[in-house]
């Protein structure tokens, strides 16, 4: 075997079914009592249900949450943080509202309990993202890693299904990169096994049933597997691309990921052939660029980045961006067949 070093984080994750319920005594073990909820504007009813669940731990709301961690959302919602003197921070939804609790905390150290209702895994590492003036960068610290994650499956069943897919592929996207990853380990290798097949099982099952509490459980378990991955190894070529298109296009992230993802494992094939071959496996297909294609567009994704808005003079510059700044990947970063890379993933051709 070969040898390998691998970092366990802390951390208390809580799932099942009516977890919810839980909430207000993991405020009191941490020995919180002014909690502020976090949302996004979308789900302004969950948080408010957080909101009489906590009842007089309850100190206030801030729904303004938003994709890619603008520092000027934070700013206002540090405000906040200051006028109601919380001592908590409860975020409930997906990667966005997760981010804007990580900002917080790491302004603040203030403890956070993580409701997660979309399957990105910000939840379970310790990197935060954060855009300023239409650049995104990322930092990992421990000061951001939620303290507590509460996993209640029967939150998940309002997201819709063309979300549930492409945060889906999200997920996968990070198990993928974690078994080619330079820190790959037995331990993050084998749970990005089981987080890649428990979602591509899931997928199918919701897309045609979308309130399938089995299949929602299997997927949520998955994005917690995956989002293990992504805070346990770093990450390559795959994030690297969809975090230029996120930060500098304003591209959306699990879209992004999902169209991204068949055309990055396609560009590492012939340099990670084992870990590539793991992927199939746990896709149950032959070929894991195709199959994960397939997974997508068989249940509604897009697989082409023009239709997320993207130009041809969009994809030259990402190439420029994407290759500018020097990265590990199993495969050397080669301008030529980059430029490759994203015209088909342009373009929606099949790996
Ligand atoms: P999101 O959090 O932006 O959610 C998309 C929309 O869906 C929002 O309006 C949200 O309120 C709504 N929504 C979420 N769950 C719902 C539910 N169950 N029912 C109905 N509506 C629901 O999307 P996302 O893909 O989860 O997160 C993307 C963001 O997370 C990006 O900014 C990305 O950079 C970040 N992210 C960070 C990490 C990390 O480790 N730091 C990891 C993954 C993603």
């Amino acid at each position: 075997m070969q040898s390998f070093t691998y970092n366990a984080l802390p951390g208390r994750v809580i799932f099942g079914h009516g977890t919810l319920a839980q909430l207000a005594d993991e405020v009191r073990t941490l020995r919180c009592s002014r909690v502020l909820v976090l949302s996004t504007p979308n789900q302004v009813t969950a948080a408010n249900m957080v909101a009489d669940l906590l009842g007089e731990l309850y100190a206030g709301s801030f729904h303004d949450a938003a994709m890619h961690t603008p520092v000027e959302v934070t700013a206002a919602a540090l405000k906040i943080v200051s006028e109601l003197q919380a001592d908590c921070i409860v975020a409930i939804g997906g990667g966005s509202t997760i981010g804007l609790g990580k900002a917080i905390a790491l302004h603040t150290d203030l403890p956070q309990i993580v409701i997660p209702t979309t399957y990105a895994g910000s939840e379970a590492t310790p990197i935060i993202g954060q855009t300023e003036q239409g650049l995104k960068t990322t930092q990992r610290t421990h000061k951001v890693l939620p303290e507590v994650i509460l996993y209640d499956v029967s939150l998940t069943t309002t997201l819709p299904v063309s979300m549930t897919v492409t945060s889906g592929m999200n997920a996968i996207a990070h198990a993928v990169e974690a078994l080619y990853s330079k820190d790959a380990n037995p331990v993050i290798s084998l749970l990005a096994e089981q987080g890649i097949e428990a979602i591509a099982k899931a997928i199918p099952v919701l897309y045609a049933d979308p309130e399938n509490i089995e299949a929602r459980s299997q997927a949520l378990f998955g994005a917690w597997a995956c989002g293990t991955c992504l805070g346990a190894v770093g990450m390559s070529l795959h994030h690297k691309i969809c975090h230029t298109l996120g930060g500098s296009f304003d591209m959306p992230h699990a879209e992004t990921h999902t169209v991204i993802l068949p055309h990055a494992v396609a560009y590492n094939k012939d340099a990670a052939p084992e870990a590539i071959a793991r992927v199939a496996k746990a896709l149950g297909v032959d070929d894991a660029a195709a199959g994960l294609y397939d997974l997508a567009a068989k249940h509604g994704a897009p697989t082409r980045l023009e239709t997320l808005g993207m130009t041809a003079d969009d994809v030259r510059r990402a190439v420029d961006i994407a290759c500018s700044a020097p990265y590990w990947n199993p495969r050397p970063i080669e301008p030529e067949a980059i430029t490759t890379l994203l015209t088909n993933a342009f373009n929606g051709t099949r790996p």
